[in-house]
């Protein structure tokens, strides 16, 4: 195993570490709460003989069986070759003392009496400014460090940049932060300027969703042809991962994994890497990789939120996000599970009333009053994507149109679906990419006057 530098603490950290949010599970559905624990054992304890040291989890994985199962793979020893992380649940806390009724049930769950990082889970603006701040957690946080139950604090993150700066700048005793980052994700969320802005203060970078939960793994055909066209022969898999531990400030690259096979993968790839890896011409090759997605973008929302707040409650942006991520990545499968489980019934696509009052606010003139029954037909319905997918017989009808990428007039609800699902990654619900800005393109970008 190679070994990385963990920001400013004085330990080296395995170039992989263990997410443990995807385990094996009995009944196939990912990140269920029935684990399968004998092969999530297994596949633990194997990366920790191969010298992954570093194993993350959080109390809401696997409806809270996660860390149940972590505590069971780290027995016999194995707790002491790791360092643990886990993540307080900020959104459940209603008064300071959850704070430490939280921490004293992961500690049993996880059969250990300290924690060697113990991070504020998924922070935005408002869990830093309602519960983290509201609730003086960082005191309480101390506190659990003077009484040895806590080694670091750090968080995990999924905001705008701006909000990771406030986040950032705003507390001295950060150990770590855990960003997602991935080759389509540099301006989004954290970002590279984030990365960057951690790194400069001296803190470890855990990065998550390496590989966007599992969809960089499997690509469209017409993204995976690029990659085949390049000299170098790597799978869609580790182009991505390797994209990310090229990076000097990233520290550990997390991937939850859900076979030994993947495991073992990942190893081989973590063995292989290394800081500025990639040569000019491979990065050049993933960006070309990048474009090739982002012409994909069904919707062009930035996710600017101008448009918000609408009167009926629907959450316009992270509608369009997963319908775009849907089709961009081939997986409606994956989009439709994130609508049901993760997007409230009235912030769905589905609760927009046709208003309109949201357009006239719309840098991108998006005309959201038509997409929305369209992105419920395909999220909530289970209806394909529009037909032109498949009438064209390829996947991406985009390469087929000469000059630019056109769409027709209106869509057609009698297409295709091609729904690989994942592995990997950790935050099921912000779902996101860099969109292009510049000429909207769709249907229902602009009414047709
Ligand atoms: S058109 Fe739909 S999404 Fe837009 S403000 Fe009205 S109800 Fe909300
Ligand atoms: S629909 Fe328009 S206003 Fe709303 S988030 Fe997207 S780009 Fe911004």
């Amino acid at each position: 195993m190679l070994f990385r530098t963990f920001g400013k603490l004085a330990w080296k950290v395995s170039a992989l570490g263990f997410g443990c949010m995807r385990l094996p599970t009995n009944d196939g559905i990912p990140m269920s709460g029935d684990i399968n624990e004998g092969e999530a054992l297994r596949m633990i304890r194997y990366a920790v003989d191969q010298g992954v040291n570093y194993v993350d989890t959080a109390y809401p994985y696997h409806g809270g069986n996660g860390e149940i199962v972590v505590g069971k793979a780290l027995k016999d020893g194995y707790r002491d070759k790791v360092k643990l992380a886990t993540k307080s649940p900020v959104w459940l806390i209603t008064q300071p003392d959850d704070f430490d009724r939280y921490l004293n049930e992961q500690l049993k769950k996880l059969q250990t009496d300290h924690l060697d990082f113990y991070l504020f889970h998924a922070l935005n603006k408002q869990r830093w400014e309602q519960f983290v701040r509201r609730y003086s957690l960082l005191d309480r946080a101390e506190s659990a460090i003077r009484d040895g139950k806590i080694c670091h604090i750090g968080f995990s993150f999924h905001d705008k940049y701006e909000t990771f700066q406030e986040i950032i700048n705003g507390y001295d005793g950060w150990s770590l932060c855990q960003i997602k980052y991935n080759y389509m994700d540099t301006e989004d969320q954290a970002g590279t300027a984030g990365l960057k802005l951690a790194a400069a203060k001296g803190l470890p970078v855990v990065v998550m969703e390496p590989l966007l939960g599992g969809r960089l793994a499997n690509p469209p055909n017409s993204i995976r042809e690029i990659f085949d066209g390049f000299g170098t022969k790597r799978s869609p898999s580790e182009w991505a991962l390797q994209w990310v531990w090229n990076h000097p400030e990233v520290s550990v690259v997390l991937s939850g994994m859900s076979s030994m096979a993947q495991v073992e993968e990942n190893l081989h790839f973590a063995n292989r890497s290394a800081i500025d890896s990639l040569g000019a011409e491979e990065l050049k090759w993933i960006g070309r990789v990048r474009e090739k997605f982002q012409e994909r973008i069904l919707v062009p929302c930035t996710k600017c939120g101008y448009c918000l707040p609408c009167p009926s409650g629907v959450n316009i942006p992270v509608n369009f996000e997963l319908y775009n991520d849907g089709f961009i990545h081939n997986d409606p499968k994956t989009a439709r599970v994130l609508y049901s489980r993760f997007v409230s019934e009235g912030e769905r696509a589905g609760a927009c009333t046709q208003c309109r009052t949201c357009e006239e606010k719309c840098p991108q003139k998006i005309i959201v009053s038509e997409w929305m029954p369209n992105v419920h037909a395909v999220l909530g319905e289970g209806q394909s994507f529009p037909k032109h997918q498949s009438q064209f017989g390829g996947e991406d009808p985009f390469q087929r149109a000469p000059g630019r990428p056109g769409r027709p007039a209106s869509p057609s609800w009698a297409g295709h679906e091609t729904p690989p699902c994942d592995q990997g990654g950790d935050s099921p619900l912000e779902p996101s990419r860099a969109v292009p800005r510049g000429k909207p393109r769709g249907i229902s970008t602009a009414r047709q006057k």
